[in-house]
């Protein structure tokens, strides 16, 4: 089969190879690929900044669908629209860590895509317990946002714990920073979406999925702005997914005493920002990086509960073939989510 494989260590050395189809063991189900998403990480992987593996096929965000199951397998049908937990390809299973259900932090955690063999090619074998049914209504193109909306189902009811009647601050439309909306949305949450420069279209779709106000901070002043939509006090909650000092600068002010902040961007290097805003203001500041497996079953709620739809954010669908157009799309901040398809 035809797959996306970083060959070599360092920068770059990813290309379309041919590969043997994965064996299905007999603790294993074989998934066929329908949709692939392409994010940051991935990106990362191309430039070596993010720790890999090689030789590995890339991709982390899959949804497809079962067409084999070990002989050990139980619960599983084939024919199962599925979408995959990757993260937890690899772990001990022993550490504290592990055995609290929090295994983004096991030291042993190797993830599809950059540890393991991932989703950029046609099929994936995995074990029985990283599947998640897909509701019938649900396309498995959407459906393959799912890694990305479980780290904003955490980041927004799981650590921030956004509650109706506050009001909220997303700075950074990106992906996570739009499905963050989405959630908040559903809820009936007031939500102020800001974003700079080179963000017009992010922001649009903002816009439409529904944020109260959108910013563009290149034009606007964004602590007039929030100051306006909360009679003068701030925001309860502000979410940073963009990674940038501005950005962060930008939450910390728009916060209102005892307000909360979360950290959902990567900065990916030192920065500086007005910390005294956290002592002046007592702010509760908290960080959030993927989910648990309880996070995804959350998910699996919301999307049975029909409230919430991403098809929507998906703006191109490419081969697999053209990865390096689709990853040129999500490095131009242009594109809301690109999925590759085998
Ligand atoms: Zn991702
Ligand atoms: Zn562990």
């Amino acid at each position: 089969m035809k797959a996306v494989v970083k060959y070599a260590p360092g920068p770059g050395n990813i290309d379309v190879l041919d590969v043997d189809e994965p064996e299905c063991g007999p603790n294993q189900v074989k998934v066929e690929i329908a949709f692939c998403g392409v994010c940051g990480t991935d990106l990362h992987v191309l430039h070596d900044t993010f720790r890999n593996y090689p030789p590995v096929i890339l991709g982390h965000e899959c949804a497809g669908t079962v067409v084999e199951a070990g002989r050990s397998v139980t619960g599983v049908t084939l024919g199962d629209r599925v979408t995959i937990l990757g993260a937890t390809a690899v772990t001990c299973g022993r550490c504290m860590y592990c055995s609290a259900g929090n295994f983004i932090f096991c030291k042993a955690r190797r993830g599809m895509g950059h540890g393991v063999n991932g989703g950029f090619a046609r099929y994936v074998v995995v074990r029985p317990d990283q599947l998640y049914r897909v509701p019938d209504d649900f396309t498995l193109e959407e459906a393959a946002l799912s890694e990305p909306f479980a780290a904003a189902v955490q980041a927004v009811t799981e650590i921030t714990r956004v509650r109706i009647g506050e009001t909220a601050l997303i700075s950074g439309p990106g992906p996570i920073g739009l499905l963050c909306l989405k959630l908040l949305v559903a809820e009936g949450v007031k939500t102020i979406v800001a974003g700079a420069a080179g963000d017009d279209q992010r922001l649009d779709a903002a816009r439409r999925i529904g944020a109260a106000v959108v910013v563009n901070t290149a034009t606007t002043n964004l602590s007039d702005v929030v100051l306006e939509e909360t009679q003068g006090v701030g925001v309860h909650v502000a979410m940073e997914c963009s990674g940038h000092a501005d950005s962060v600068r930008g939450c910390l002010l728009a916060l209102r005493p005892m307000g909360r902040y979360t950290q959902v961007g990567i900065c990916g290097r030192d920065i500086t920002f007005p910390m005294d805003q956290i002592f002046y203001k007592q702010l509760t500041v908290a960080g959030s990086i993927c989910y648990t497996a309880a996070t995804w079953r959350r998910m699996m709620a919301i999307y049975a509960q029909g409230k919430v739809r991403l098809h929507d954010l998906v703006s191109a669908s490419l081969p697999i073939t053209e990865w390096r157009a689709a990853f040129d799309l999500c490095q131009d901040r242009k594109a809301l989510k690109v999925v590759l398809h085998p």
